[in-house]
């Protein structure tokens, strides 16, 4: 097991720290924050408010449906964190926002080999723009749509982060072979029964021929990131594009 100080710990400030630890108690994430493999700290935001009514929002400068999480007491609250360790001081500072960059595996695989993240979740509005520069948060959007609040977007990136952490997945491996680890949608799979509802397992997956099972498995993820994800197929690492991809080009692009 880790050391108390090198474990993977997630640091969330929210106002809803009961929404914690939630779904990321139960089953592989649940499982492997029990038996200490990473930490999980819900910290609310409005323990550092300092007004007799603890107020942590206002109305929105220059007018506007809606309230807005005050840049003070959020930096009191980022500050109150930091100070735990020098560790604490060092680590990524996140904040899920529909404004930030799109979260991606490459993203999550480097914050789940790092110390683990601070993560602020905005509710309402959003947050004070002062405070995104004041305490160098980085946004981090999970898609294009609006939730009502931060704490599910961070549910949703400590998740993918911790079922990457050393000894939380069975097989090592079962975390390199999938979706988007090499720019590409993962294949098809199968289990028992042998045939279900008159459509049978590719024979080819139960002939026992590993090298022909590696080939036929990296053909169906290239089919199917092309026809489904033209922008991941477009955007793979050192891939030259097939002569089939070159003809389906619309005319006056350029290789970018
Ligand atoms: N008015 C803001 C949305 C506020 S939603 C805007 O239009 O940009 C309230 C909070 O929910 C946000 O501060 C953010 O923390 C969280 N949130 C909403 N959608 C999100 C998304 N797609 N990804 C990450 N966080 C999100």
């Amino acid at each position: 097991m880790p050391s108390p100080t090198t474990i993977w710990r997630a640091t969330i400030l929210t106002l809803f720290p009961e929404m914690f630890p939630g779904p990321l108690g139960v089953s592989l994430a649940g499982r492997a924050l029990s038996s200490g493999l990473w930490a999980l700290e819900a910290r609310d935001i409005r323990d550092s408010a300092t007004d007799r009514h603890r107020s942590v929002d206002d109305t929105p400068a220059g007018g506007g449906p809606g309230m807005v999480l005050r840049a003070d007491v959020l930096a009191a609250a980022i500050d109150a964190a930091d100070t735990a360790s020098e560790v604490a001081r060092h680590r990524p500072r996140l904040l899920m926002s529909p404004r930030g960059r799109p979260l991606t595996q490459s993203q999550v695989a480097e914050l789940a080999a790092g110390p683990g993240p601070l993560i602020v979740c905005g509710r309402f509005e959003g947050i004070d723009e002062r405070v995104i520069g004041a305490r160098g948060l980085e946004e981090v959007s999970i898609g294009d749509y609006v939730l009502s609040g931060g704490e599910l977007a961070a549910m949703v990136l400590i998740d993918a982060c911790v079922r990457l952490l050393p000894g939380v997945m069975g097989k090592q491996e079962s975390g390199t072979d999938e979706s988007f680890s090499e720019g590409l949608l993962e294949y098809p799979q199968y289990t028992r029964p042998q045939t279900f509802e008159g459509q049978p397992i590719p024979e080819i997956l139960l002939s026992g021929d590993h090298a022909r099972v590696a080939a036929w498995r990296r053909a169906e993820s290239e089919a199917l990131t092309r026809a489904r994800r033209p922008d991941l197929w477009a955007a793979r690492p050192n891939q030259a594009p097939s002569p089939k991809s070159r003809q389906n080009r619309p005319k006056n692009t350029t290789d970018g």
